[in-house]
């Protein structure tokens, strides 16, 4: 067989191996599922009157993330991307820092950063936990930074590099233990952006909770919605109270009075958005339990294409597989855009990984690790049909 012939039929197995399992080749990528108490909850936020800035079901869906991510204190924010910015503030980070984080993220991550005056400074990922990999992260910061007064200091550029954010891709844990002790060899805040990875435990602890702070989205793709939000977590009883008073415009706390001491932002999640989240809240564990599932039904699927590596979660951690990802052999990078171009066309809903952020115009002037191998992975990585909805309830 020719080499393009073999390549042609190799994309023509791997979208017949994911309808296989979807049993439809009309698929999206991710759907939300509203299947428990959503309605009720929303028509009582309508029906209360309490749809804005104040009502119980805030508070009702931060005590309950409290209790399910065991995070001390979770506060509810307008998006992923509010609680990064606000995070990243309250972990000091100043006009003209440097914070680290993965050159193979949302953009979200690196707008926060720059939000905060600061410059994000790209390192790599790896194919082991699809997040930074920490060897190669310890080995570069001891090649360019300095430790003067407890602050890392970037010896090019001359900044102090502040925090590092890592990212729990996909929905899978980093290896977030490692990261810690760079951090603490090199005095960096963490910062977890765990936007994806709600459902996610590493060693059994939620992630979003190793950090200083970690930050969770709940936009309409994510494995729960509420529309539009995202949420705050700190186990510091001192920053939480700070972080609720930034996003609420900073007002001191009175019956009548409109006060405030400082300038804050209006990042506050909604009560009618928060009514949708502590219905979706309720049955994520269900939800993370058909996700399992799934994975391991593509992975059957996929058994017989020794080209394609259906990612799977780590020892020691458990992944709410968010999205799931099929990894191609490095000798099958020319055949991506093949398989996106024809499933997408036949609507079988498929999506590369982002491209590097350090490849971005706005982003073109920050500096970044060798970042050739994280270039190469984020190339070979295609996410397929990932909604818990794919598999019913009834068929598991
Ligand atoms: C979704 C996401 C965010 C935040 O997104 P919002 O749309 O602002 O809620 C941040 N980082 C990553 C990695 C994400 O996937």
């Amino acid at each position: 067989m020719s080499e393009s012939n073999y390549e042609e039929k190799l994309t023509q197995r791997i979208i017949a191996s994911i309808i296989s399992v979807t049993g439809d080749e009309n698929v999206m990528l991710h759907e939300p599922e509203f299947d428990g108490m959503e309605w009720n909850y929303v028509k009582e936020s309508i029906d209360t009157n309490y749809v804005s800035s104040i009502g119980k079901f805030v508070d009702k869906f931060e005590r309950d993330l409290e209790e399910y991510t065991g995070s001390k204190h979770v506060i509810a924010v307008t998006n992923g991307t509010s609680a990064l910015h606000i995070s990243l503030l309250l972990a000091g980070v100043k006009q003209g820092d440097e914070v680290l984080i993965p050159a193979l993220t949302f953009i979200a991550t690196a707008n926060a950063v720059k939000y905060c005056g600061a410059e994000p400074h790209f390192v790599y990922s790896e194919q082991d936990s699809l997040g930074i990999d920490p060897s190669k992260l310890k080995s570069y910061l001891q090649s360019i930074t300095t430790l003067i007064a407890g602050e890392c200091r970037n010896r090019i550029t001359g900044r102090i590099i502040r925090a590092i954010v890592p990212m729990h891709t996909f929905g899978h844990p980093s290896k977030i233990q490692e990261l810690l002790e760079v951090c603490s060899e090199f005095s960096l805040t963490m910062i977890e952006d765990a936007a994806e990875s709600l459902g996610s435990l590493y060693s059994q602890k939620h992630t979003g909770t190793f950090g200083l702070f970690g930050t969770l989205s709940f936009n309409g793709n994510k494995i729960i919605t509420t529309g539009g939000g995202g949420a705050i977590l700190t186990d510091d009883s001192n920053l939480a109270k700070k972080a609720k008073h930034l996003t609420t415009t900073a007002r001191i706390p009175h019956v009548w009075r409109y006060a405030h001491d400082q300038v804050g932002y209006n990042y506050r999640l909604p009560n009618l958005n928060a009514a949708l989240g502590c219905a979706q809240l309720e049955n994520i564990e269900k939800k993370v339990d058909r996700k399992r599932k799934l994975f391991e039904q593509y992975k059957k699927s996929f058994s017989s294409i020794p080209e394609i590596c259906v990612y799977q979660e780590r020892p020691d951690c458990r992944s709410n597989y968010w999205l799931q990802t099929i990894i191609l052999d490095s000798s099958r990078v020319n055949i991506r855009d093949r398989v996106l171009n024809i499933a997408n066309n036949q609507g079988l809903q498929l999506r590369p990984a982002w491209d590097l952020l350090n490849k971005l115009p706005p982003f073109k002037n920050s500096q970044s690790m060798q970042l050739e191998g994280a270039q190469n992975l984020s190339e070979r990585i295609i996410n397929i049909p990932s909604s818990p909805g794919i598999l019913k309830y009834e068929n598991y």
